[in-house]
């Protein structure tokens, strides 16, 4: 047993955290009140066991030197991680969004960063092009986007376009049989990984938003550059990237759906991503509070565990029942989706509410930590990082709120 006076040495120090350090499981807490089927809990223990496997060992050096996990994205590829939903005609899983968020949620648990790379791919590319893309189209992109083989990037957010999305700068003028493709796209997750992105661009100015097309490009096309990569707080060893197109020419056969339906595509897309996002929000505050939970209960403070503390205790409470608030919401919005429903309230309202959940539950996981949440060895202090990005990416906490007062107004 490691007494605190031995914790200033650093081998002390390590040892103690190695020890302290330890995910403990509370499936055991909403398994059966979820009613999820045993194909869904298999689904959700196969992710579990592959972030402790594969993700875990190194994911404080992946943070620390933003290092991309290359192996563990390959072999998500081969476990049917990457393209989940997506008909096993096309090279995917099958699986309902339920079993997606599961999935999702465990893998955040771990490593955040895995977790937005593996919902870009499913959500916000794979999803799309398999609902509006061509016979062609899935042939040659969706299959070895599913696989797992290729990785995909969903290319909307441009300098002067965040939050206004309607406001395209990035060109795409018909030029008969090709799209020339002018402009630059920032804050791209994946973009460095990816070979297949999937690009919204302007054609006809005069018609708004509705000139807008949505291109798939891919990485070896002339005048495609790939720009600076972002040195982030959070999801560090994810890749996000500027990128700029100089004169690309993009054939035709690659613009999905009519001509000027890109910012439709990209809506609906990102409503489904939406659910991705809050899954991994969900994930980061499930973690964090399983870290804190291990904690409280082997850290001794004034001759007990600080859990016997009724103050950590209400903490601990209040986690729990926030994140198992967030849970139902985000499984619903998953539920509704599944069920054909509209979902856009639903995966708005999970996204916001997760969203914030992850950020109180990663703050107070911290401040049970003490000393030792403050600092790199110990998760809790990555996942306070990670958490903040959910609030901002797929639409601001604000843009949520807009897009729910729309839904409950119309
Ligand atoms: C790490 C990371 C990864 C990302 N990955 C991708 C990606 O893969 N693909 C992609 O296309 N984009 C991506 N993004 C971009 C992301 O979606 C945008 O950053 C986000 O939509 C916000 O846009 P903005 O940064 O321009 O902020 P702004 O739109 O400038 O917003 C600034 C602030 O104003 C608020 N605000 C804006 N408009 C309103 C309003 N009408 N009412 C109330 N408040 C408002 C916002 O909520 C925010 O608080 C990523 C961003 C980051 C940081």
């Amino acid at each position: 047993m490691i007494k605190s006076q031995e914790l200033g040495s650093t081998s002390a120090k390590m040892l103690y955290i190695n020890k302290h350090s330890n995910f403990m499981d509370t499936s055991h807490e909403y398994g059966t009140l979820i009613n999820l089927s045993e194909e869904q809990m298999a689904t959700k223990e196969a992710a579990r066991d592959f972030a402790r496997t594969y993700l875990l060992p190194d994911v404080r050096e992946r943070d620390a030197q933003s290092i991309f996990p290359t192996e563990a994205v390959k072999k998500m590829g081969e476990l049917g991680l990457m393209g989940m939903m997506v008909s096993p005609d096309y090279g995917g899983s099958g699986m309902d969004t339920l079993s997606y968020v599961l999935a999702l949620e465990e893998i955040a648990k771990v490593d955040a960063s895995a977790a937005v790379i593996m919902s870009v791919n499913n959500s916000l590319v794979c999803w799309g092009l398999e609902k509006y893309g061509t016979e062609a189209q899935k042939q040659k992109y969706l299959s070895p986007l599913a696989s797992g083989k290729v990785i995909g990037a969903f290319c909307l957010s441009e300098p002067e376009a965040g939050s206004d999305a309607t406001s395209q700068h990035t060109s795409a003028l018909d030029k008969g049989d090709y799209y020339l493709l002018n402009g630059t796209k920032n804050w791209i997750t994946n973009g460095g990984s990816s070979d297949i992105c999937l690009v919204m661009a302007q054609t006809n100015h005069a018609l708004k938003h509705k000139g807008i097309n949505c291109l798939i490009v891919e990485k070896g096309m002339k005048g495609f550059v790939v720009g600076k990569k972002e040195d982030k707080m959070g999801i560090r060893s994810s890749d996000t990237h500027t990128l700029m197109f100089a004169d690309v020419e993009v054939p035709k056969e690659n613009r999905i759906g009519e001509d000027g339906f890109g910012f439709k595509f990209a809506m609906n897309t990102l409503n489904g991503g939406r659910i991705g996002i809050a899954a991994q929000a969900l994930g980061i505050a499930a973690g964090a509070y399983e870290l804190a939970l291990t904690y409280a209960k082997e850290r001794k403070s004034f001759s007990k565990a600080i859990a016997e503390h009724q103050a950590i205790q209400f903490k601990l409470a209040e986690m729990c029942t926030k994140i198992q608030a967030a849970r139902l919401l985000v499984y619903e919005a998953a539920r509704q989706k599944d069920a054909g429903k509209d979902y856009i309230q639903a995966a708005a309202m999970a996204k916001l509410y997760a969203s914030e959940v992850a950020m109180e539950v990663t703050t107070e996981a911290v401040q049970i930590h003490g000393g030792y949440g403050y600092v790199r060895e110990f998760h809790v202090e990555r996942m306070m990082r990670d958490a903040k990005i959910t609030q901002i990416y797929e639409g601001t906490s604000e843009i949520q709120k807009l897009v729910i007062a729309r839904e409950i107004l119309k």
